[in-house]
């Protein structure tokens, strides 16, 4: 194959957003190359795989890679309160990542994307005339060609500096574990400065033996893992089987511009995560589906140009920048409280049922979180709580305007 390296769309990463950009583009009859640096998809990532039903009918052949249905979750508040939140249909599936990001790979070689694995894309060059991706595999340099690039290489990629479209700054850092867990029937989730500063970790059963322990922070990740995963421990709820524990991170901005000349930034890369949660695997597949269009349109046009590919961030901004914005402020909002603060928002959205209230409405979902804040923020209990906090609210809510989603 390294004879033949001149592809229609070369994918940088087998990630679960590449893989689902390479099927898609494969089946529509693109000769697809995905290049991904490690020896195998998934083998290295950190992630919880948590994703909502909507999300799991993006990938019927990754169903079997379910491990758990959740319907409730306890949230602590620092002090060790918890409010719990049940519904009786799943509201979110616990994916075994590794499987699947392979099941999506091997999808994308049935379409007929080619996979080189153990290929490191090292630099991309790109002009209105070519698009070339220096690359090393097996430590022999190689170059590939192609009509269009799609970078996606995840969160802390510098491909995009280099294409001269910048870089995303502001990260999370995650952590991450498998334990074995007796019988955890429940998502549990933590807050405070001591457990996860900025974020939250997290307790999230895999099966009836297994869970992931986990957590997001601001700054060096490690001190807090290893304090949750020993006070589990100390509490008799988790044993450590191995010392394996994964690293990550959560980009919490958007990259400004996501194309360019023969190019285009997708998932993580791009930014497209909520910075609510660092949940990245659905709007960076909805985006993937925007990029695949995109590209087929400029291919059907002949015309493969940055201004032609523009279509692409006009897309998926239609669609995500302001749930993006909103989801900001609030990750900015909860940043910016000490636990004492966070004990008081907590006490008001328990002692008044907005919690109850919000879960009970029926255009409550998992994967929307600015139509979820901007009902919360209705609250007149919450909002005297914020305004004695000092915290201004998001433009759109104090407009009075709902805040549209818009397909
Ligand atoms: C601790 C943690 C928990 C998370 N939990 C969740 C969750 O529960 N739900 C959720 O929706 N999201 C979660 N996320 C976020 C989620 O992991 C990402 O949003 C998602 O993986 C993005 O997919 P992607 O394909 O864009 O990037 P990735 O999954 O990161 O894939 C990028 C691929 O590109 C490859 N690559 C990178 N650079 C190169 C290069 N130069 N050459 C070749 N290959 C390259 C990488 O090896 C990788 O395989 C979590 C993240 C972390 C850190």
């Amino acid at each position: 194959m390294l004879n033949s390296n001149k592809f229609d769309v070369i994918i940088i990463g087998a990630g679960i957003v590449g893989c689902y950009a390479a099927g898609a583009l494969a089946q529509l009859g693109y000769d697809v190359c995905v290049l991904e640096k490690n020896a195998e998809a998934g083998s290295k990532s950190s992630c919880t795989g948590i994703i909502s039903g909507e999300c799991l009918d993006l990938f019927p052949a990754g169903r079997g890679a379910v491990q758990f249905e959740a319907h409730s979750a306890k949230v602590f508040s620092p002090s060790g309160q918890y409010i719990r939140i049940e519904r009786n249909s799943p509201q979110a599936y616990v994916m075994d990542r590794p499987s699947l990001d392979r099941c999506m790979a091997l999808q994308a070689l049935e379409n007929g994307a080619c996979l080189h694995f153990s290929t490191l894309a090292t630099s991309i060059k790109v002009n209105s005339q070519s698009a070339e991706v220096h690359a090393t595999c097996l430590n022999k340099p190689v170059v590939f060609k192609a009509g269009i690039i799609l970078i996606a290489g995840g969160a802390g990629t510098t491909l995009t500096r280099d294409a001269g479209l910048g870089q995303i700054h502001e990260l999370a850092q995650g952590a991450q574990a498998e334990v074995a867990c007796k019988d955890l029937p429940e998502v549990e989730i933590y807050s405070g400065a001591a457990v996860a500063p900025g974020f939250f970790s997290w307790l999230v059963p895999t099966g009836k033996s297994h869970a992931k322990a986990g957590l997001l922070c601001r700054g060096n990740p490690r001190p807090y893992i290893t304090a949750l995963l020993s006070r589990l421990e100390q509490q008799g709820r988790i044993t450590m089987e191995n010392q394996d524990i994964k690293y990550g991170v959560v980009p919490l901005r958007p990259l400004g511009k996501t194309y360019g000349e023969r190019l285009l930034v997708v998932g993580d890369a791009a930014g497209q995560v909520k910075p609510t949660t660092g949940g990245g695997i659905y709007f960076g597949t909805l985006c993937a589906g925007m990029a695949v269009t995109t590209i087929h349109e400029a291919f059907s046009a002949g015309n493969l140009s940055a201004r032609s590919l523009s279509s692409y961030q006009k897309r998926w901004h239609k669609m995500l920048k302001e749930e993006l914005s909103i989801d900001y402020w609030a990750h900015r909002f909860y940043r910016g409280l000490d636990d004492k603060q966070v004990e008081h928002v907590f006490n008001v959205i328990e002692r008044h049922g907005i919690h109850e209230s919000i879960l009970t409405s029926p255009d409550i979902t998992f994967d929307w979180h600015g139509k979820v804040i901007f009902d919360a923020l209705k609250y007149r209990s919450l909002q005297r709580s914020l305004e004695k906090l000092g915290m201004a609210p998001v433009p759109s809510v104090a407009d009075g305007k709902p805040h549209k989603r818009t397909a």
